[in-house]
This record gives structure tokens, C-alpha cells and sequence, in this order.
């Protein structure tokens, strides 16, 4: 059985893929992430630094004037709103600035700082003179490479006799070309395409290079053993540098076989809480029941804005017209949309045009919405053997407890998935008061 349900923007799809649950692309999280932010990730946490050399003195910066920058560098670093380095700018630009090279894995959240770093790192080892590639830089997919491409134009605007080049698919060159440009940000299979069958690129010339993402790239096939086999070709003095938003064993492990002697820097991601959030939740009969308990909190608090979570698209995309057709305003975001498409829903809704946004689970990570005030589960999010998804729940409810504001959260719970939401308060050891749609006074 099929549905027809008109989209947000009212053309109809109906596709068996609606039943689906989204699933989570980690590039594609990436990306969006850089798409929507606007400001740097704080953390109140310490830099943690593991030097190669522990006898060495340990530097760290907090201007970038005290790293005797190129004045056409440091124009640019001013031209782009930044005052002063990050945290982890701090410790790590010093090390990647440093003579002799240093190499150097850093681990730190998305948002922190270390796509700036490392450009600035790549920008500044480049010898103008010099017309062929000297900064080689592997990024995950094609618009993660054009992404860190524009960084590198931004930053490096007033020097301007330093080009980039991206060896992605779909860059043609022609045969005998000579590449003159000094650096290169491309996918590992097109680099070493271009490096040992087309030999446009002599890796034995590379001063720097930088290995982005590295969580997304080894969650590509493939992708590692290139990545290798291009850094077996680059030469001992060569600088290399390893980058990840987070850090499992696997990265790990990684990051050890392709980056020799390095330093390590790590700054721990700010933790989420549920302590300054007022969780409840409603015993429902049916999905319709859910609905209306929806209108009658919406009717009877007043909120600023919105999230709500389902666990199917079909079901996000039955609210949403539910809700439309009471006049609500709503916004549906969900797997289907693009990136793109699915960057600029959320920033209309960060720009207060929608109170609403409906979300299926692609989203419940990485958005930061301050304004919302309140979250509403109506579905409670379950894995695959029906157990309680802890991990979603937090990341769609919780707040980082220094800079969170108070938040709501509610729960639609059809009565047979009351134990679910029993285990969920047991594991978080954080009462889930029941409420009383009818009565919203109940609500402090
Ligand atoms: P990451 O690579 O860790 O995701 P980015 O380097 O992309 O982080 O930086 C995240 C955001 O913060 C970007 O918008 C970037 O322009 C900005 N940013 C980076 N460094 C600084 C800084 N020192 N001061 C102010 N903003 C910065």
C-alpha cells in the first residue's frame, strides 16, 4: 500500500521509501554541519597534548601574531572574523608552525577549529615561487574537498599567488597538462589517479600533508588503503597531519599506520545532560491520539519553537501535513532532502521563519538550536531489536550543561511502549513525570 501525501512545498512523491528510517551518512552529517555553522564549538574541557618528544617545550599561542604568520596570511585570518586562535588552534598551530616539522593527529568535535588550522598550516608552507604541488590535502567526498577549497580561498585571499586545484571526479585534465598549482584537495581514488596513473602530481614534492575526516574517510571502502599507498609515496621530511571529529579504536589504529612519530592533541567534546531538562511524557492510544495531546501541549504552553522527532519518514511526513492543515507552520526535514536542501530548512528555522520542525532521525544529531524550547518525542527512538535507542534519546533531548539553557521534553507513548520509556528513566537515572494533556497546569 502506498500514500499520497503532499510534500512541504506540495508536490507529491509516494515511494515505498518512506517506510524506511533514515540512516545515518557520516559525510553527509559532516557536510551539513559545515553548512550550518556559524561560530565556533566551545568546550570546557582542557586540550589534552601527547608530544612525540615529551622533553620538548611545549608551546602554545594566544594570538596569532606570536606566529610570526606572513602579513598577507594573517590578513586574511583577520579578514575572515577571527580574533583570536581556538583551543585547540592554540596548541596545535604552534606544533604544525614549527621547524623542523612536526606531525601531529588531532581529535576534536566538529566546529573546533581544525580545518582553519590546517589550511593556515598548508597556506603558510608554500613557497610562491614554486609552480607545482606542495600541500596535498585527502578529504572524504567531493563537496567536503570543495568545502576545505574555500576555506583555503578565504584565508589565503591576499596571497594571492597561491592556487588551489581539486582532484575530485569530474576535473578533467587534459593530457600533459602540467599542474602548477601548489595545492591540492582531492578524494583519495582521484588523487591517486592523478599521482601514479596520470602522474600529474610528484608526491616526492609534497611538503604537507593532511589527512581530513578521518572517521568518515575509514567508513569508506577503500578509501584507507589509498590513502596509504599515497603517503608510502611522499617523502621522510614531508609534514603529515590526521584529523577526526571523534576517535574509536578503528580511527585510532588509523591514524597510527599512516601518520609517523606524531604528537597527539585531543580536546574531549562537551557532554550532554538531561538534568536541565523537565522531561514528561503522555500515555497515548493511537497515533491520532498522539496528535492530539501534540495540539493540546502546543495549545497550552507557550513555545518559542519546536522539535519533533519521529522514527519513520512516513510518520514525519503524516504530522507534518496533519499539522499544516491545522495552520500550523511546520517544516519537514528528513533523508530524502539533499544537504543542501536540508541546510537551509534548518536555517529558516533557526531564522524563526517556522515555529516547527519535524525531523526524522538523520537530524536529532548536530543541530543547535538555541531558541527551542521544547522537544517532543512522538515516537520514542528504538534500535533494531526494539530496545531503547539511549544514545538518540540524549542527543535529541539533552543540553550541554554549561552553555544549555532549561529545556521541555515530552514523550508520546502509546500504553504498550510504557516500558520502554521505564528503561530509559532507569538508565538515566532521571524521572519522566507523567502528564495530563488536558491539564497543563501540571507543567512547572
Ligand atoms: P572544524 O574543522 O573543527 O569543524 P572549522 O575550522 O571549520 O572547524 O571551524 C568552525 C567554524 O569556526 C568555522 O565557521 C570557522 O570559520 C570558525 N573558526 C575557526 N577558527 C576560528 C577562530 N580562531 N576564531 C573564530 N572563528 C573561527
Amino acid at each position: 500500500k502506498t500514500t499520497t501525501v503532499p510534500n512541504v512545498d506540495g508536490s507529491i512523491n509516494n515511494t515505498e521509501e518512506d517506510d524506511e528510517d533514515d540512516v545515518v551518512d557520516l559525510a553527509a552529517n559532516s557536510l551539513l554541519n559545515k553548512l550550518i555553522r556559524q561560530s565556533l564549538v566551545e568546550s570546557s574541557h582542557r586540550v589534552e597534548v601527547l608530544q612525540k618528544d615529551p622533553s620538548s617545550p611545549l608551546y602554545s599561542v594566544k594570538t596569532f601574531e606570536e606566529l610570526r604568520l606572513k602579513e598577507e596570511l594573517l590578513k586574511g585570518i583577520y579578514a575572515m572574523g577571527f580574533n583570536r586562535p581556538s583551543k585547540i588552534q592554540e596548541m596545535a598551530l604552534p606544533m604544525m608552525l614549527a621547524h623542523p616539522p612536526q606531525n601531529l593527529i588531532a581529535q576534536s568535535q566538529s566546529g573546533t577549529g581544525k580545518t582553519a588550522a590546517f589550511v593556515l598550516a598548508m597556506l603558510s608552507r608554500v613557497n610562491t615561487l614554486e609552480l607545482f604541488p606542495q600541500c596535498l590535502c585527502l578529504a572524504p567526498t567531493y563537496e567536503l574537498a570543495l568545502q576545505t577549497g574555500r576555506v583555503v580561498e578565504r584565508m589565503g585571499k591576499f596571497c594571492v599567488d597561491v592556487q588551489v586545484m581539486y582532484a575530485i571526479r569530474g576535473n578533467h585534465i587534459p593530457r600533459g597538462t602540467d599542474v602548477t598549482k601548489q595545492i591540492i584537495i582531492g578524494t583519495p581514488g582521484t588523487v591517486l589517479d592523478w599521482c601514479f596513473k596520470r602522474k600529474l602530481i610528484d608526491l616526492t614534492k609534497i611538503r604537507v600533508f593532511v589527512l581530513d575526516e578521518a572517521d568518515v574517510m575509514i567508513d569508506t571502502q577503500g578509501f584507507s588503503d589509498q590513502s596509504i599507498r599515497i603517503q608510502r609515496a611522499l617523502p621522510s621530511e614531508c609534514q603529515m597531519l590526521l584529523f577526526s571529529a571523534t576517535f574509536e579504536d578503528s580511527v585510532w589504529q588509523f591514524a597510527e599506520r599512516i601518520i609517523p612519530d606524531p604528537n597527539v592533541i585531543k580536546l574531549r567534546k562537551e557532554e550532554l545532560t538531561l538534568s536541565n531538562i523537565r522531561q514528561y511524557y503522555v500515555l497515548c492510544e493511537n497515533r491520532k491520539d498522539k496528535y492530539q495531546a501534540l495540539c493540546n501541549i502546543y495549545g497550552g504552553i507557550t513555545i518559542g519553537q519546536a522539535i519533533i522527532f519521529c522514527q519513520t519518514r512516513r510518520n514525519a511526513k503524516w504530522l507534518t501535513v496533519e499539522m499544516m492543515q491545522d495552520g500550523h507552520q511546520v517544516s519537514l526535514l528528513s533523508g530524502e532532502l539533499t544537504v543542501d536542501q536540508r541546510a537551509s530548512i534548518i536555517q529558516r528555522f533557526r531564522d524563526g521563519k517556522e515555529k516547527v520542525l519535524i525531523t526524522t532521525n538523520v537530524c536529532a544529531r548536530g543541530i543547535d538550536v538555541k531558541q527551542v524550547t521544547i522537544v517532543v518525542n512522538f515516537d520514542l527512538p528504538v534500535n533494531q531489536a526494539e530496545e531503547p535507542d539511549y544514545e538518540t534519546y540524549l542527543h535529541r533531548i539533552g543540553r550541554t550543561g554549561r552553555f544549555g539553557k532549561k529545556g521541555l521534553a515530552f514523550n508520546m507513548i502509546e500504553v504498550d511502549k510504557l516500558p520502554l520509556l521505564m528503561k530509559i528513566q532507569d538508565h538515566f537515572n532521571s524521572s519522566i513525570k507523567q502528564l495530563d494533556p488536558e491539564d497543563m497546569d501540571e507543567i512547572e
